[in-house]
């Protein structure tokens, strides 16, 4: 029999036990994984064993994906009305509401975040989210279609059938709601691999998903290794598509690995190394808040972070000093804690992989303005840290470090530092700072990126699709546009008329 890990939280923020099951939730039950393997589950504030959760293989990806396309065929897809399947995600997203403290509790845990961030941004990202693709479940209808008096045309937006869903561990609970609403709005049946790092939001949601009373099957959720079973649903042939969130990587294989099977359609969020530009007529102070929560929130663990900085020269020196300040009062810490803004990185690899990466900046030559080092002992925390005078060719500033470690450039003049922040692989968002409204759509319009965001950093919203151009990947999660990735057109044409 699957476990229960529960844990009795005591900070100011929340007092109380949470209970998680650390089984496979399959087909509406709980279950140990085929092999009664498992996967140890660490604190990343000081590095501790919390739990175990059952660790799936393929064997077990195959009997939650017969499970779900069975499910798919019989008690859901388009055999349930749009408006009860809108129905059961308003109920899941008040079950999540009522549930806020505890899931953001244990994902506090689980991912090393403050817990007020996962409650009041993470959380509530979700829940808005739910309801959102709740209004769409019975409003995604095709088109009838002109064509001549003879004959009848339209179109069926129809579900995909069984979509899997491989999540990360910076945001997991959020990004897996992303992918989660739409693809059951639409009628898809879900299998959900979150990370083997953070699976226990994603155990959470199961249970509340039962609760909700969704039929058996059509979600199930299966932790375990990316290798093992992400790959497992990659390859499996009775999944029509899969959803993505991770390093390019990864997602490449995952295409090829569709490309190699059945040719899985594949959406994919692959992180960025976003441009974010502060013109001297900017508003400096604000513009240095937005860049410290854009690459110090989380530890820097995001995809759209303003990680690679360019800064005019007339206000450089000025930004920079407030910068640095900034960066010196972030105060890091556990996140149940009131004298902590920021928690640790997610685990002992990302902390080695963004040490790694500040050691190669020394090494190539950028200027440490303030922190590159670990912080504390024990825990995965490394200082905020800013490199300056950084060059183009440079790692630090051509690759992702998914740590808390800004790289600032000066600039001349417009036409220079939008070449500068177009020269890169990525694509997922970018950022301007200016009060010239004219400037601002003009860089807007020639920023090669899913996102531009002007006098601000990424502030998502349900309705706003967000996903990347260039290898940041393609897709879009949130908004309409996302109901696209979940649905296949049937053209139907009715002769109602023509003789042959
Ligand atoms: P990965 O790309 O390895 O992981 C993302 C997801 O893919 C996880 O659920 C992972 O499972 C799964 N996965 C791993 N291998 C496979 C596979 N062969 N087939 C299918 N699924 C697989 O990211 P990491 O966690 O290793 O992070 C590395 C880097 O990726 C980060 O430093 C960052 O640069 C980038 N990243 C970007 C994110 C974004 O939001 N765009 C999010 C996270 C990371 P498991 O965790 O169990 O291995």
């Amino acid at each position: 029999m699957p476990g229960t890990f529960t844990h009795q939280f005591d900070s100011s923020f929340f007092k109380g036990n949470v209970a998680v099951n650390t089984g496979l939730f399959i087909n509406g039950q709980w279950t140990d994984s085929v092999s009664k393997e498992t996967i140890d589950i660490f604190n990343p504030v000081d590095g501790t064993v919390i739990t175990k959760v059952a660790a799936a293989n393929a064997e077990d990806v195959d009997i939650a994906v017969k499970a779900a396309k069975q499910a798919f065929k019989t008690s859901w897809g388009l055999k349930v009305p749009g408006h009860q399947r809108g129905r059961l995600l308003y109920k899941l997203a008040d079950l999540v509401e009522k549930h806020q403290d505890a899931i953001a509790a244990v994902e506090a845990l689980d991912a090393g975040k403050h817990f007020i961030h996962a409650k009041t941004q993470d959380i509530q990202d979700g829940i808005k989210n739910l309801r959102y693709y709740a209004g769409w479940a019975d409003k995604n209808q095709g088109k009838t279609l002109e064509t001549s008096e003879a004959k009848l045309a339209y179109t069926r937006h129809e579900p995909i059938g069984v979509v899997g869903l491989i999540v990360p561990w910076n945001f997991p609970f959020m990004i897996a709601i992303w992918k989660v609403a739409p693809a059951l709005a639409t009628g898809n049946a879900v299998v959900l691999k979150p990370s083997e790092v953070t699976p226990l939001s994603a155990l959470l949601l199961a249970a509340l998903v039962k609760e909700a009373g969704f039929p058996d099957g059509v979600f199930s959720v299966v932790p375990g290794y990316g290798a093992v079973a992400g790959q497992a649903l990659a390859e499996h042939a009775l999944v029509g598509k899969v959803s993505f969130t991770g390093s390019t990587f990864v997602g490449r294989k995952v295409m090829e690995t569709a490309a190699k099977t059945n040719l899985k359609r594949v959406t994919l969020e692959l992180g960025g190394k976003s441009p974010t530009i502060v013109f001297e007529d900017a508003d400096l102070e604000q513009a240095v808040k937005w860049i410290v929560y854009g690459i110090f929130h989380h530890s820097g663990q995001m995809c759209a972070a303003t990680s690679r900085i360019f800064v005019h020269e007339a206000v450089y020196d000025k930004f920079l000093e407030l910068f640095t300040a900034a960066a010196q009062a972030v105060r890091q810490g556990d996140g149940f804690n009131e004298d902590a803004d920021e928690g640790p990185l997610v685990s002992k690899a990302q902390l080695d992989r963004v040490l790694a990466y500040i050691e190669t900046g020394k090494q190539e030559g950028a200027r440490v303005v303030t922190g590159g080092a670990r912080a504390g002992r024990a825990g995965y925390f490394v200082q905020p840290t800013i490199f300056a005078d950084v060059r183009p060719d440079m790692r630090i500033v051509r690759e992702e470090i998914f740590g808390p470690v800004g790289v600032v450039a000066k600039f001349s003049t417009e036409e220079e530092v939008l070449e500068l922040a177009n020269d890169t692989q990525y694509g997922l968002s970018s950022y301007a700072f200016t009060r010239d409204v004219s400037r601002a759509v003009r860089v807007a319009n020639a920023l090669e990126a899913g996102c531009a965001f002007i006098n601000s950093s990424a502030l998502l919203e349900p309705q706003v699709p967000f996903g990347g151009f260039k290898q940041s990947g393609h897709g879009k999660e949130m908004g309409e546009y996302a109901l696209e990735a979940f649905t296949q057109v049937k053209a139907v044409h009715i002769n109602v008329g023509i003789k042959l």
